[in-house]
């Protein structure tokens, strides 16, 4: 066996759980505590600098230089409480991850002595080098400097000896070169959207904001075997690895009890998140050994994405703590069940009303029944659009890819409210409605029964679920920053609202009553976007053939899906609603390619020095111990019996010197492949080149690597394999 392997296994059966201790018995003695929250702000603020912060944050007013330099000294005073040194502007770049870069309170005093000092200018904006994150092609055409400005409707906290303030990145010449920018403005469209079509319903609506719940799904790999597997550790996924004798079949997983080692984390985690003011709520095993999901309480879509993006920094190291790597790539062990980030979306008014939860009344659930068929449409027509948010090297090894359930974007809605659609798009007529036909439709749509709030009848193959009061978009992976499908879903339904509202006007202003005005409008959306409904098995390979005769779209190909950002809806959408200008759009695109290229080339690169350096030596010191037997048995045996005795063994040794052959052969033409590709200027074409030429041989080699894992003695394999991976506790 390798050292490597060896000693990994060595410590990983010497692995003692490690003991996390409460703060203390009640959660609300520690929960938000390391948060510059309303409360602590009451508490540390003179009033009128609260006041600015609300005001800031709820209408958008700045705050002023005077008002920035009083909450700065405040947040500075409550943070030194807790022995903080520094302070970082938290952002989150189009990398995955967040970035930050940490500045001292430190400063020379007008008499040149030392003191601690944050300013308001200091808490405000912040200028890092742009230049090494990801901007597409804006670093030809413009300046890599970029600053980071305070983010007031996000509060600050605290990880460490840290004062972390989260902020928007964005290039010195205004170009966003991140996640929260375009977020937020998105956020803002489909308020003013929202707001527009709901008060056809109800004149006291005057804001509509975006509630998002993400479900975390996650697989965690003891560091020491983690550590022995450089494709695990280089690329966050196997490369090869021959599936285990027992996997996931049992599905004894899903509902067996959490292994200590992995509860203790568990806790630790929840500990810290509460600390930091993030609701964290359930816990559980997933589908596949040693994954698990986390999903906090929902909260406002741009905290709620922010949180999400600091638990995934906070798990990655409380998991250190306990001896663990977490994984967060999408489909890091083939054959075995993938990771996804779902997002459960709902729009929510100032008035109190969920707009996709059913109403009390007639009138409330022509207000749901308008909300739903509105985001059904805005999926119907943007789901080109929608799989380019979610698009990645990572997250194609889990859907769309071999063995995967296809990147169809179909509605999934449940039986009451696909009959209630199904009686709305036959009662209501072109021609005039008749007074009866009205109360008829009204009375219908009144009784939406409150059983529609636990839709038990879940189809969890469907990509855009509706469950009871809220939207689950599934297909986003598990690596993702909410924010990419955030944007593109918000933006799309501001969009498909403000052209829903725009037609219903047009049918008032020729004379039509508006409910009769807005029934219309439903009627030909609901029959218009009727293809995008699916409620059967969507992993399925009929739904894959019926859903090309319905002329739903399919991608597969990476950058392919990913150019979808730039099409003439997709345009209509993200520029005309103003959350993105061409270069910004470009820029996006570029990065997302970028992003692809790397992770093809370093997969490719990984995968060759592993064959080469490791697979092939292993293969070939079996086949000699394999041809020492051999030439030793032809020394005893007469002819006859050691032809028969051997012939086992000769035709293995043929076959591993097939493999052998093949996983040369295919490394050298893949680097050739590599190198073709590499010297590609074109962006788009190098992605291509990458998609069809070189990532194809990933997969191929895998095939002979796998082959030979299965033959070769167990002793001599020289990297941990998924029975070890998986099952160890
Ligand atoms: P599942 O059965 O899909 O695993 P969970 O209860 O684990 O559901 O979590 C679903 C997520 O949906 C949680 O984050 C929850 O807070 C969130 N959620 C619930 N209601 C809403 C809503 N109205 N809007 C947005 N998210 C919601
Ligand atoms: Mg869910």
């Amino acid at each position: 066996m390798s050292k490597m392997r060896f000693f990994a296994l060595n410590e990983l059966a010497n692995r003692k759980p490690i003991e996390v201790v409460l703060p203390s018995k009640n959660l609300s003695d520690y929960y938000s505590s390391h948060v510059f929250d309303k409360k602590t702000m009451q508490e540390f603020l003179p009033k009128e600098a609260y006041m600015a912060v609300l005001e800031a944050s709820e209408n958008g007013i700045p705050i002023s230089r005077e008002k920035a330099d009083l909450i700065a000294n405040a947040m500075r005073n409550w943070a030194k409480g807790f022995g903080v040194t520094h302070y970082t502007h938290w952002f989150q770049p189009l990398t995955d991850g967040t970035a930050e870069k940490h500045d001292g309170f430190i400063d020379f005093s007008d008499e040149g002595d030392v003191i601690e000092r944050f300013s308001g200018k200091l808490l405000v904006q912040q200028e890092p080098d742009a230049s090494s994150f990801p901007n597409g092609g804006t670093r030809n055409t413009f300046e890599a400097r970029g600053y980071t400005a305070w983010d007031v409707s996000s509060p600050a906290f605290i990880v460490d000896d840290t004062l972390c303030i989260p902020t928007i990145f964005i290039s010195y010449t205004g170009i966003a070169l991140d996640y929260k920018t375009p977020l937020l403005k998105a956020l803002n469209a489909v308020d003013k959207a929202a707001t527009n079509v709901a008060q056809l319903f109800n004149k006291n609506i005057n804001k509509v904001s975006v509630n998002l719940g993400w479900e975390q799904e996650y697989f965690l790999v003891d560091s020491a075997l983690f550590n022995a597997r450089p494709d695990l550790s280089l690329t966050g996924r196997t490369l090869m690895g021959h599936s285990s004798a027992k996997d996931q079949q049992l599905d004894d997983h899903y509902f067996g009890s959490i292994p200590p080692r992995v509860t203790n984390f568990m806790k630790d985690l929840e500990i810290e998140c509460h600390k930091l003011g993030i609701p964290v709520k359930t816990r559980h095993n997933e589908v596949a050994p040693n994954q698990f999901e986390l999903a906090p309480i929902f909260e406002d879509a741009n905290l709620s994405n922010d949180h999400n993006q600091l638990v995934m920094d906070l798990m990655k190291r409380i998991a250190n703590r306990h001896n663990f790597n977490v994984l967060f790539h999408e489909k890091p062990f083939s054959g075995i069940n993938g990771s996804g980030k779902h997002n459960n979306w709902s729009l929510q008014t100032d008035t109190g009303v969920n707009l996709f939860a059913p109403g009390k009344n007639p009138k409330g659930n022509m207000l749901f029944i308008t909300f739903i068929v509105n985001a059904m449409m805005m999926v119907f027509k943007n789901q080109d659009l929608l799989r380019s948010s979610i698009m990645s090297a990572s997250n194609s090894c889990r859907l769309g890819a071999h063995e995967a359930p296809p990147l169809i974007l179909s509605v999934f809605l449940g039986k009451y409210l696909t009959n209630m659609l199904d009686t709305l798009e036959k009662q209501v007529d072109d021609k005039k409605m008749t007074p009866e036909q009205k109360t008829a439709l009204k009375l219908g749509i009144g009784r939406i029964p409150e059983i529609l709030l636990d839709n038990t009848d879940r189809n969890r193959t469907s990509p855009f679920a509706f469950t009871g009061n809220r939207f689950e978009f599934r297909a986003a992976g598990s690596s993702s920053n909410c924010a990419a499908s955030m944007i593109v879903i918000n933006a799309a339904m501001a969009h498909q609202l403000n052209d829903f509202k725009r037609e219903v006007d047009e049918l008032i202003d020729k004379g039509n009553g508006k409910d009769e005005a807005i029934f219309k409008v439903l009627k030909k959306m609901i029959k218009a976007s009727k293809s995008v409904r699916f409620e059967g098995d969507g992993y399925s390979d009929d739904w894959c053939k019926e859903a090309e005769k319905r002329g739903l779209t399919n991608i597969n190909c990476v950058p392919e899906a990913i150019l979808k950002y730039e099409t003439k809806s997709a345009k209509q959408v993200l520029i005309g609603e103003g959350i993105f200008n061409e270069t910004e759009l470009r820029s996006r695109v570029e990065v997302e390619l970028e992003k692809f290229i790397k992770k093809i080339q370093i997969e490719s690169r990984v995968l060759g020095d592993l064959t080469i350096n490791h697979i092939v030596p292993t293969a070939i010191t079996y086949q000699n111990r394999l041809l020492e037997n051999i030439i030793g048995m032809k020394q005893i045996f007469d002819k006859e019996e050691y032809e028969h005795l051997s012939e086992a063994r000769r035709s293995l040794v043929k076959e591993i010197s097939e493999y052998v052959s093949e996983i040369k052969a295919q490394v050298k033409a893949m680097t050739e492949e590599r190198k073709i590709a590499n010297r590609l200027e074109d962006i788009e074409e190098k992605a291509f080149a990458y998609s069809n030429k070189v990532k194809p041989y990933l997969e191929s080699i895998r095939y002979y690597v796998d082959n030979l894992e299965m033959e070769i003695d167990n002793e001599i394999w020289p990297l941990p394999k998924y029975r070890e991976l998986l099952f160890s506790k």
